[in-house]
């Protein structure tokens, strides 16, 4: 196993350990909004990719792609493939080379890949609202010239200060729509589940 599918590996196991350790509080967020389901989701989701034999793989892309799959094929509801979209675009354009520009690029096409399939903006009440803007760092940090543990450190921020953002939203997308009404007040937990993953990150690929 070459040493980016390592790191890779490490950040999507320790991913599935923080969704055990959140999953009630992301089910009762998810309550609030929705059916209740999200941290269940996200479980199940990363439960399978810990089954994938990442070690086979000999490129981080590869690993990262089988990871995007099994989050597509055994998480129903939305989530599950649009988190699994976020991974299959990051490994279609990751560069093994783990540059801050690389990083930036890989986040970016997760991001307009999970907008192709999603339909939400910024605002909508979603984890776009923690993508975009930790995307829009990374590209401001790659620009800068900065490295990647202060681009990831960054960017993490970022996505966590646009979760906490997604309190004062009224939902406009998926099952909280139908809530609308009830949803200000209440953090989006597909946000939080974005923000963790790239708070993970920084951990690992930082
Ligand atoms: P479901 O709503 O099918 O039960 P989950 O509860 O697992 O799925 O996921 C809900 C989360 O999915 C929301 O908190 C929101 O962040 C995200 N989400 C829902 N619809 C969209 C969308 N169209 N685009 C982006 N994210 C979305
Ligand atoms: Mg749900
Ligand atoms: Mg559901």
């Amino acid at each position: 196993m070459g040493a980016g599918v390592m790191v890779v590996a490490e950040w999507l196991l320790e991913c599935s350990r923080e969704f055990v350790a959140r999953k009630d509080e992301l089910d009762g967020l998810d309550r609030l909004l929705g059916d209740g389901d999200h941290g269940t989701n996200m479980v199940r989701g990363f439960a399978a990719a810990e089954d994938l034999d990442l070690s086979a793989q000999q490129h981080a892309a590869e690993a990262l792609r089988q990871v995007g799959m099994a989050l597509v094929q055994n998480v129903g509801g939305a989530s599950g493939p649009l988190f699994g979209t976020f991974f299959l675009r990051a490994g279609a354009h990751w560069d093994p080379s783990l540059t801050t520009h690389g990083i930036a690029v890989a986040v970016r096409e997760a991001m307009r890949g999970v907008q192709a399939r999603g339909k939400a903006t910024v605002g909508d009440k979603t984890m776009i609202d923690a993508l975009a803007p930790a995307s829009a760092s990374l590209d401001a940090s790659a620009a800068a010239g900065e490295d990647v543990a202060v681009a990831l450190e960054k960017a993490a921020a970022a996505a966590e200060h646009g979760r906490d953002a997604t309190v004062d939203m009224v939902a406009k997308k998926g099952r909280a729509a139908l809530k609308a009404d009830q949803s200000v007040g209440v953090v989006d937990p597909g946000a939080v589940s974005m923000a963790l993953i790239l708070r993970t990150a920084v951990r690992h690929i930082g």
